[in-house]
């Protein structure tokens, strides 16, 4: 039996670093702040850190509309998070959650920066969608103390969180995540560190197929979604679903796997003709359907 490393366990965790402030980023900021963490949010541009903490309070103030918190309960979730550009203040962290951009290469700088100015006992975890965490970890010299926690978007609504054991992440430490999760009130389910882990291993495809039958005149957009979703019970459809996820995420996603899993994940030719076009969903009006805001 090997030792168990020395971490710090859910009792000792106050304070959640979070690397990033972007869509991710935010949300895990906002749930962690929710739940009664201290938090620090740490982007590369004072404007990225702002932009984030904005997201935040306008999605605090949805809630308190919804009546989900108490005003009170949202300004104190808000007063726990701090904004910072400064990499030296991720020193204070218990634990880290890191949601940056899904590049390899930059998620592996970041992880050797967290090893430098984290204690060596912090749990440094990663959102990636795809990416290896056993990679990343090598990164750091801390490879037991380092999983992927793969929270779903958007993060204050969805429930689910993937939980991802790298080839040598402690199983102490994932007992860990699946603690702190739970503390955040959401779900967990484990995945081994292979291409995609459980969701986008089985999702990309999905919406990678819907992207082909579209194109080789299966049925129309609406009802290939409609067919899903009266067929499968599914909230939306595969088309609709790229458009509110972003076609050049669903690419990038698509195109990870592929390199790693092989021609069963060959990209749809009309998904990177509109990636090329920039018709690249909701975000900019325009995907498979079209957007008025
Ligand atoms: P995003 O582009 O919205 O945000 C990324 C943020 O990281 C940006 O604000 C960027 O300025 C910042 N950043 C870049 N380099 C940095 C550094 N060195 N230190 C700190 N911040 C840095 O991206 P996102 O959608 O929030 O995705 C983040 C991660 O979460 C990715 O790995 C992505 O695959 C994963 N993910 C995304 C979704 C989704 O639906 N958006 C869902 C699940 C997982």
């Amino acid at each position: 039996m090997t030792d168990q490393p020395e971490f710090r366990g859910l009792d000792d965790v106050e304070t959640v670093g979070v690397v990033g402030a972007g869509t991710m980023g935010n949300g895990i900021a906002q749930v962690s702040a929710t739940a009664g963490y201290d938090v620090l949010m740490r982007d590369v541009e004072a404007e990225f850190v702002e932009r984030g903490l904005d997201a935040i309070d306008d999605s605090l103030s949805r809630l308190v509309r919804k009546e989900t918190l108490t005003e009170e309960e949202a300004d104190a979730a808000r007063d726990r998070i701090t904004g910072t550009t400064d990499l030296g203040d991720l020193a204070d962290a218990d634990l880290v959650v890191e949601a940056a951009p899904e590049e390899m290469d930059l998620k592996r700088d970041v992880f050797a920066d967290l090893e430098a100015v984290t204690d060596e006992d912090v749990v440094l975890a990663t959102n990636t969608s795809t990416l290896s965490v056993t990679t990343i970890a090598a990164a750091t010299d801390r490879a037991p103390l380092v999983l992927g926690l793969h929270f779903m978007n958007p993060v204050p609504v969805m429930k689910g969180v993937e939980l991802v054991v790298g080839e040598r992440t402690d199983d102490a430490v994932v007992a860990f995540a699946h603690e702190f999760a739970e503390s955040l009130g959401k779900e967990t389910w484990e995945a081994d560190d292979k291409p995609g882990f459980v969701s986008n291993r089985i999702l990309m495809p999905w919406i990678n197929e819907g992207v082909r039958a579209y194109d080789e005149g299966v049925a129309t957009k609406e009802d290939i979604d409609r067919g899903m979703k009266l067929g499968t019970n599914v909230p939306m459809g595969p088309l609709e679903l790229a458009d509110h996820i972003g076609l050049d995420v669903c690419l990038h996603a698509t195109e990870t796997l592929h390199e790693e899993l092989g021609d069963r994940y060959t990209p749809a030719y009309l998904l990177k003709r509109k990636v090329k076009a920039g018709d690249l969903g909701k975000k900019t009006g325009r995907g498979f359907y079209e957007y008025e805001d």
